[in-house]
């Protein structure tokens, strides 16, 4: 851990004893390692202050430590954003997904491999050898980083001149600061919401925000017996009747609830605002199961075709919340009784309460709205001089890499900007 070395001092500076840093990053993750990087390229004097003891201890936990850097493909519609698809679009096209995998290939020599499913890792599993390459690059362009350095409030005086307070360390003056602070999830790796209260001070607004990319937590003591089993089954969000979402892939049910990779997807349609009085339906499996309830020959049981295609375990629950019992024969069922299964089987509506929380959320949905941003360098309208980028910002992707792309196209963006401004 090293002080931040002071530079130059701007002849506008009020107190011409005080240094005043020329770019001050703050936030060193996925989105502020890679502006103070391209800052840095770009000619500025950089010093990237990080409030926890290490950098990048977001990416080192991503993916299940193999850290998933990007997808293999990209849409406007894997982002979520509260504001204009045009203004995500205009971030999102200034780094086309093919050169910032190439960034990573090339220009940081990390091999990359692309997963079944479309998930790119580096080839070595090990989300250690992202990190590492992004702070060799870093170091070697001249990024000045200083760990242990928790930024509380940032206020800029009558020239234009950033005053950051730190916690325990005397204060920085700096001519620009990029906030890279990242949003609340995962609190302890370093994300405690104070950027976002920093630019509110400022006279930022936020869209709302809440857990996204989380666990969904049940209160139902017959779906808590199924923790563990894991299987493929399509999950549909609905307002009323109204169908919100809908995706397929697999879950999990664990003690709390359920999770898994389609049920994290879709969460950020109940964790929304408003969220709280939608319907989670789920339908169990792929196979046809009029046709499989129809098949009553041989004295089949109802339980039969339940337990060949699902776990035992929720077959039972799915009959015993249809009310039918399990040595009920198929060719004698009353259609009240069928109807009530064929509910449960193809749109069984899961008792959620709510969702795990930022704890083990992924990500913050929600923040500052890209229409209080320049797009072309994403520095601030509110606060000139001040520059945003990462999950600060109201734009968020989807499961399989995305979250980080935003990271390293909107922390590219915001680097370049505030080195040429
Ligand atoms: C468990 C987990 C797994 C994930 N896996 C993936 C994945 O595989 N692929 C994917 O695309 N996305 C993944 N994500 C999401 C991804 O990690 C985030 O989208 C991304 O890290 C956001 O980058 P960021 O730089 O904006 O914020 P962060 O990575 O949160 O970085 C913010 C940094 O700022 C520092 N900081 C905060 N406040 C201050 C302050 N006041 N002063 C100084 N420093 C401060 C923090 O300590 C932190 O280092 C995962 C998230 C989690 C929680």
């Amino acid at each position: 851990m090293t002080p931040p070395r002071p530079t130059q001092t701007p002849p506008h500076a009020s107190h011409a004893a005080e240094p005043v840093l020329p770019l001050v990053v703050v936030g060193a993750g996925a989105a502020g390692l890679t502006a103070a990087l391209f800052a840095a390229r770009a000619g500025a004097d950089v010093t990237l202050l990080e409030s926890g003891r290490r950098p990048g201890v977001k990416i080192l936990a991503s993916g299940g430590g193999r850290c998933n850097v990007l997808p293999s493909e990209v849409q406007l519609s894997d982002f979520f954003t509260h504001g204009s698809d045009n203004a995500m679009r205009n971030v999102l096209r200034g780094w086309p997904l093919a050169d910032v995998h190439r960034f990573f290939t090339e220009d940081l020599g990390l091999p990359l491999k692309t997963e079944p499913g479309g998930k790119v890792f580096p080839r070595s599993d090990s989300a250690r050898d992202v990190l590492t390459a992004l702070l060799r690059a870093c170091k070697s362009a001249g990024v000045h980083l200083v760990t242990g350095a928790r930024v509380h409030a940032l206020a800029a005086d009558g020239d234009g001149i950033w005053q950051l307070r730190l916690d325990d360390r005397p204060a920085l003056r700096a001519q620009r600061v990029l906030l890279a602070t990242g949003g609340l999830s995962l609190p302890k790796s370093g994300s405690d919401g104070t950027g976002w209260r920093v630019v509110q001070q400022l006279g930022h607004t936020l869209t709302p925000r809440f857990p996204a990319l989380v666990p969904i937590t049940m209160s139902d003591a017959g779906f808590a017996g199924l923790a563990g089993i894991s299987l493929r089954a399509t999950l549909e969000v609905r307002d009323n009747d109204r169908l919100i979402a809908r995706e397929h892939g697999d879950l999990l049910f664990t003690h709390r609830g359920l999770s898994g990779p389609a049920v994290l997807q879709i969460s950020h349609h109940l964790a929304c605002p408003g969220g709280e009085s939608r319907t989670l339906l789920l339908r169990f499996g792929e196979q046809d199961w009029r046709a499989a309830l129809a098949d009553g020959r041989g004295g089949r049981t109802v339980a039969s075709p339940l337990r060949d295609a699902l776990p035992t375990r929720l077959a039972d629950l799915l009959l015993s919340r249809a009310g039918v019992a399990s040595d009920a024969r198929l060719a004698t069922l009353a259609k009240p009784a069928r109807k009530a299964l064929m509910r449960e089987l193809e749109r069984c509506a899961v008792p959620w309460r709510g969702t795990e929380g930022y704890k083990t959320a992924e990500v913050t949905a929600g923040g500052v709205p890209l229409s209080e941003l320049r797009l072309k360098t994403l520095e601030s309208r509110v606060a000139p001089g001040l520059f945003l980028c990462g999950e600060l910002l109201d734009v968020t992707g989807r499961l399989g890499g995305y979250n980080f792309l935003w990271a390293w196209v909107s922390g590219r963006r915001a680097g370049e900007g505030a080195a040429q401004t």
